[in-house]
């Protein structure tokens, strides 16, 4: 019989775990793998960005509409107080130059074992290779269930993060378990995942690294973009990858008719269309024998700027003088606006997160409590939040994964006003548990 149990050992459980038993809660966090954390130590390219460097307003600003539920989470747990955190257990930062924040070690062990150390010190147990196969609610308390063995919470904190790189153990389990207790889970898809094109000319490039690119998805006769991001971009033997292509991609996975989407590359973003237009008509008149496709060298990797050359039907060794003002138009705006056909994305398996999951509206934001199941949490992953490439991801389970595991330990049990009185009620006080006649909390 534990006060409050958690199941998932990641960013969001390892917190929550220590949060609760620190506040003299008897704690159980019971992961499925033999190593807990194991997404902590494959982020980031092993490096692990816990955090980005802004603030409070900065991190709600990054994950849009559903940032407001951040808002208390993050109250408890800012970026600074990550940061903090990790210098208390001996992990140093540092800040680089895209705001990401990475121990100065860049290496993700660090980070695991400092989340690790501070649950060893808060007196939570953890169980590892203990696999939950299912959750029930009864007598107002919950039954978890192993292979081998139940334990009983009068809390429970789901942390089984979301259904991205199933080989990491994120099998979306609480989904099913969240879903028998009532609640509606939006439907997961893979969102921070590369996306995948059967154009010969952009597996071709394979290997072109292009820094600042504007990247905008658009539906087929549509005007407004799906999604559009600036960043860079990373041709790939299947498509595209880099930060702008993963932090589009959502809207990719989440779509109906995936491939019916362009992405509508901006390749030279800084550059208006005005002045390439200017200064190529410049070239005729002043640098006529110049081949234009050396000019585009100047502004892109010469394997991009043929492959322009090739979408916009202009011979590669045509002269500045050559070209007429129809073609300039073409090049310039095969440039600025170059259509890339895709097909979808690589899935689950390739993706950093997963958008989608326990629907916000039915998770009180103050304290992360489900709204429809007395003393059931969820944090990290499993709810419907998703962030963009930096660090967002890690600070919102490190936040949310705090305040459940806070809320969760300064709650009394109580019983849901719609509840029948049944059972017995328990009462903490100064870390002992007293049993409290079943009619106390009736309304
Ligand atoms: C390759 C990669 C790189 C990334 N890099 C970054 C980065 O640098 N910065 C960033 O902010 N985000 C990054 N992310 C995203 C980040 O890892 C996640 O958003 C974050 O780990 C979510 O934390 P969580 O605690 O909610 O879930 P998770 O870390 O996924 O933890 C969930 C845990 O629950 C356990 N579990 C699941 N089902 C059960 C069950 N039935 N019984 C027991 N245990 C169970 C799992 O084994 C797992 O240990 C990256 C993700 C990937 C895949």
């Amino acid at each position: 019989m534990y006060d409050v149990i958690i199941i998932g050992a990641g960013a969001a459980g390892l917190l929550a775990a220590a949060r609760a038993a620190e506040q003299g809660r008897k704690t159980l966090l019971l992961e499925k793998n033999r190593k807990p954390a194991v997404k902590i130590l494959m982020s980031g390219g092993t490096r692990c960005n816990i955090t980005q460097s802004t603030d409070i307003k900065g991190i709600v600003a990054a994950y849009g509409a559903s940032g407001k539920f951040l808002h208390s989470a993050l109250a408890s747990l800012d970026p600074q107080a990550v940061v903090e955190l990790f210098h208390a257990e001996g992990v140093p930062t540092k800040v680089e130059s895209t705001g990401k924040i990475f121990p100065i070690s860049d290496k993700a062990l660090d980070v695991q074992q400092a989340l690790l150390r501070r649950l060893g010190r808060s007196g939570a147990e953890m169980l590892v290779e203990s696999p939950i196969t299912s959750i029930y609610r009864t007598d107002n308390r919950f039954m978890v269930v192993g292979p081998q063995q139940t334990w009983i919470g009068q809390s429970l904190i789901l942390t089984t993060g979301g259904q991205s790189y199933p080989g990491c153990g994120t099998t979306g389990d609480g989904y099913a378990w969240a879903a028998t207790l009532g609640h509606t889970i939006v439907r997961p898809r893979p969102a921070l995942v590369p996306i995948t094109s059967a154009a010969e000319w952009v597996r071709g490039l394979s290997g072109v690294t292009l820094p600042d690119v504007g990247v905008r998805v658009m539906e087929p006769g549509q005007r407004k973009p799906l999604a559009q991001q600036q960043g860079s971009l990373l041709f790939t033997h299947f498509g595209l990858s880099g930060p702008a292509i993963l932090n589009v991609s959502r809207v990719v996975s989440g779509h109906a008719t995936p491939a019916s989407l362009i992405l509508e590359c901006d390749l030279l973003p800084n550059r208006p269309e005005n002045w390439l237009l200017e200064d190529l008509q410049k070239a005729s008149q002043t640098m006529g024998n110049q081949p234009v496709l050396t000019r585009w060298t100047e502004h892109l990797p010469r394997r991009v700027a043929e492959a322009i050359f090739g979408i916009a039907d202009l011979s590669l060794n045509r002269k500045c003088a050559e070209l007429s003002k129809a073609e300039r138009g073409r090049l310039v705006s095969t440039t600025k606006r170059l259509p890339i056909p895709i097909t979808g994305t690589l899935g689950f398996e390739k993706a950093e997160v997963t958008a989608g999951g326990i629907a916000l509206n039915e998770v009180a934001s103050s304290t992360m409590e489900s709204k429809l199941v007395p003393n059931l949490y969820f944090a990290g992953e499993i709810l419907d939040l998703d962030g963009p490439i930096g660090g967002y991801n890690f600070q919102a389970a490190f936040s949310t994964g705090w305040l459940a595991g806070t809320s969760a330990a300064s709650q009394v049990y109580r019983r849901h006003p719609t509840e029948k009185a049944e059972g017995v009620a328990f009462l903490h006080v100064g870390g002992m548990t007293i049993p409290i006649p079943p009619n106390l909390f009736d309304l």
